[in-house]
């Protein structure tokens, strides 16, 4: 099957241009002796590719090439299949625009290609390679900085509970991990997540209930989530808690009980936000809705989680706008090495930011996802990188610092 994989990337500084011709030819051969074809634009920084040719062989080159350390940032813009090559003639021949013309350099490139794709305006491969030679990706092109730029440095201890009521803990238990604004250098909310007594995650935990029971437990638990935040000194710090959209639907007087015990633990509701999953509410949108204004009335935020993860995505925000969402893990890992999620992102932050909905990304492992969300507007971020959940305690913080 026919492969095309299309990149850029960034030539690093320390490889001196006059190299490349050298470096191209080399790989040439490569390419040749295993049938893959494409071009090579340069622009005296970055680098655009265009691969194609056998399935496997296409993948295994371009796997080579990012393990290449003579360029970084590597994006990949296009991963698709085609039935004809488009560049079928060329082994891989570097091509430098800035030794043709401005005015004719598209067609310079696009006479280079082979059979009936030079015609077809809508082929998605040519058009990436127009974007490309028009400069037209420029601001949405992030040059983010290497990882080992970074350090990331605890300040405060990890904070548990006191052995007494660590004793007092039957059945549940929690974790809890911050959301942070790293440049800030602020928490913008620790998160509660349930656990079993052996630190089980919370679809064990929810494994011993049937039916209904799943709701209350949901519910119940939530007097610990606060009791544990308190005791552990969460002060002025906001908590979020995780609920089941049903938890809110189906528990007679959920909202009441929250409220109540939000109150005897010495907390606001307005440091309370509630975490709900996108894909469960669509299936009882009104009686969802009906509860969501009684959380609002006193004071509760809300945050979507998971966003993106389920089927409602961006539509579910033409009927009702949560204060906060959370961008799931899926769509964040590896953001800075994947063209389609950068776009997907983009259009995500673009769209809250009309809204005035502040957007959270979640599941952050790398440094490099981390800067790239930063370059591309947002601003809190929960993930290992910064802080594991800990059971039963604040975890530390690791902040990033300029080395
Ligand atoms: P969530 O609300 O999206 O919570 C984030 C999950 O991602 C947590 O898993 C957390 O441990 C994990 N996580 C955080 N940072 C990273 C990271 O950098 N990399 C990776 N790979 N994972 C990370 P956990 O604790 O297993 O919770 C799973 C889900 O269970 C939660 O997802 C939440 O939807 C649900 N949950 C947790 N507590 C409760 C609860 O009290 N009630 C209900 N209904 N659901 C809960
Ligand atoms: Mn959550
Ligand atoms: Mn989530």
């Amino acid at each position: 099957m026919l492969t095309t994989i299309i990149y850029r990337s960034h030539l690093h500084d320390n490889v001196p241009i006059k190299t490349l011709e050298d470096m191209v030819a080399k790989a040439n051969n490569k390419n040749q002796s295993s049938d893959v074809t494409g071009i090579l634009l340069f622009d005296g920084r970055h680098f655009f590719q265009l691969l194609e040719g056998p399935r496997e062989a296409v993948q295994n080159i371009y796997d080579r090439i990012c393990a290449d350390a003579r360029h970084h940032n590597l994006v990949e813009l296009m991963h698709d299949f085609a039935p004809t090559r488009r560049f079928g003639n060329l082994g891989m021949e570097l091509f430098d625009l800035r030794e043709h013309d401005k005015a004719t350099v598209l067609q310079a490139v696009l006479d280079k290609g082979t059979s009936r794709y030079q015609l077809t305006y809508d082929d998605r491969a040519l058009q990436f390679l127009r974007t490309f030679v028009i400069a037209r990706d420029k601001e949405n092109y992030f040059e983010i900085p290497a990882a080992n730029t970074w350090e990331f440095i605890a300040d405060e201890p990890a904070r548990t509970l006191q052995d007494d009521i660590m004793a007092s803990l039957q059945d549940c238990h929690f974790a809890f991990q911050p959301i942070i604004d790293p440049f800030a250098r602020r928490v913008a909310s620790y998160e509660a997540l349930i656990r079993t007594p052996n630190g089980g995650s919370p679809s064990e935990y929810f494994s011993d209930f049937g039916g209904e029971a799943i709701y209350h437990a949901d519910i119940q638990s939530k007097k610990l989530a606060f009791q544990l935040a308190s005791a552990l000194g969460i002060g002025d710090h906001s908590l979020s808690i995780n609920l089941l959209p049903m938890s809110l639907v189906t528990v007679p007087n959920a909202v009441e009980f929250l409220l109540a015990e939000i109150e005897a633990n010495g907390l606001v509701p307005e440091q309370v936000i509630v975490e709900v999953t996108e894909n469960e509410i669509i299936s009882k949108a009104d009686e969802f809705a009906a509860e969501v204004r009684k959380l609002k009335a006193a004071g509760i935020s809300l945050a979507l989680d998971d966003f993106g993860a389920g089927f409602a995505g961006l539509s579910l925000l033409s009927k009702f706008q949560p204060d906060k969402i959370k961008i799931d893990r899926e769509i964040i890992s590896n953001v800075h090495k994947s063209g389609p999620k950068q776009a997907i992102l983009h259009a995500i932050i673009k769209c809250c930011s009309s809204l005035e909905i502040a957007v959270i990304a979640e599941g952050v492992e790398q440094a490099e996802e981390w800067m790239w969300l930063e370059a591309a507007g947002v601003s809190q971020f929960q993930g290992y990188l910064f802080a594991h959940p800990q059971l039963n305690g604040l975890p530390a913080i690791a902040w990033p610092e300029i080395k």
